[in-house]
């Protein structure tokens, strides 16, 4: 077990002091709540049972010509091994946090460019799954159990200029504490778009808002609070319900209670 303070460790700096187990092997942890780095995940006072990878799942290793990916490798350190190693596919980390269980689970990507487009196969504890036998699309991947490892196909030739792309993709992501886009992109439109238009762009409940620069980013201007995150998510699809009737679904997860 490793205490983990959820304020400081999510990437919106919300959440509890909590023990959170740590996996070690690849055993089955079904009761538990699985997190990679927190950073698509807003955390409850009351979270389920929490667990999360030890650092045997933190590597890289290139088998038989294919790129191995332990499950609680951060984006950071696999695009920097990509750009070390000239290999191609791997430049929409840029600015993307997280490992790569949550990135697998989440489907992570921006516009075309996904996780799942390269990927082969993931280890879990029901052994390998190939990217055929999975349900996968727009920020999901339906499968049980842990990402205890991933692989990928090496590509030569890594893309600075798609590199470049991201990054100017992404300047425009707010300097606050977020987890991410808050909502997923109804079909057709733009998650963001319709907040801007029910007029919650830049909408403040306590410490927490709608970004004045990126309506769908929900950012923490400090000591913002679960409750008034939850309070704005609400607002936020009520108003785009009753404006538009579409039910904008979350992107980002919530650990413990559900929205209404
Ligand atoms: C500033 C910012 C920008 C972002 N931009 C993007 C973006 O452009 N595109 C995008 O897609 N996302 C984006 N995100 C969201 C986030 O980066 C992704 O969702 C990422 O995949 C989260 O990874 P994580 O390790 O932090 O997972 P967590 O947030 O800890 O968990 C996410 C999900 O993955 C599951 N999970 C975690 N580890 C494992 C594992 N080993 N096995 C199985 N399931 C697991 C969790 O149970 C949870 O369901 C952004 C977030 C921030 C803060």
């Amino acid at each position: 077990m490793k205490t983990i303070d959820f304020s400081t460790y999510s990437s919106i700096k919300i959440g509890p002091k909590v023990d959170v187990l740590i996996i070690n092997s690849r055993q089955s942890c079904s009761d538990y709540t699985l997190i990679g780095g927190a950073n698509n995940l807003l955390i409850s006072p009351n979270p389920p049972k929490l667990a999360m990878l030890g650092k045997e799942f933190d590597f890289i290793e290139e088998i038989n010509s294919l790129l191995h990916i332990g499950g609680a490798t951060a984006s950071g350190k696999i695009l920097s091994y990509a750009k070390k190693h000239d290999i191609a596919n791997f430049e929409l980390m840029q600015k993307l946090p997280g490992t790569l269980g949550g990135m697998a689970r989440m489907n992570a990507g921006l516009k075309k460019w996904e996780i799942f487009n390269n990927l082969l196969a993931i280890r879990t504890e029901s052994g390998w799954i190939s990217k055929e036998k999975i349900d996968f699309g727009y920020r999901y991947a339906n499968f049980n159990g842990t990402v205890f490892e991933a692989k990928f196909e090496i590509q030569k030739g890594f893309d600075f200029e798609l590199l470049n792309m991201f990054k100017k993709l992404r300047d425009n992501q707010p300097n606050f504490p977020s987890a991410g886009s808050c909502f997923k992109n109804p079909k057709d439109n733009f998650a963001g778009k319709l907040l801007e238009e029910a007029g919650l762009k830049g909408y403040r409940v306590g410490n927490i808002s709608f970004s004045q620069t990126h309506a769908n980013f929900l950012i923490n201007h400090e000591n913002g609070t679960f409750e008034d995150a939850i309070n704005l998510i609400n607002k936020a699809k009520k108003e785009v319900f009753e404006r538009f009737g579409i039910n904008l679904e979350l992107e980002i997860e919530i650990l413990g209670i559900k929205t209404k």
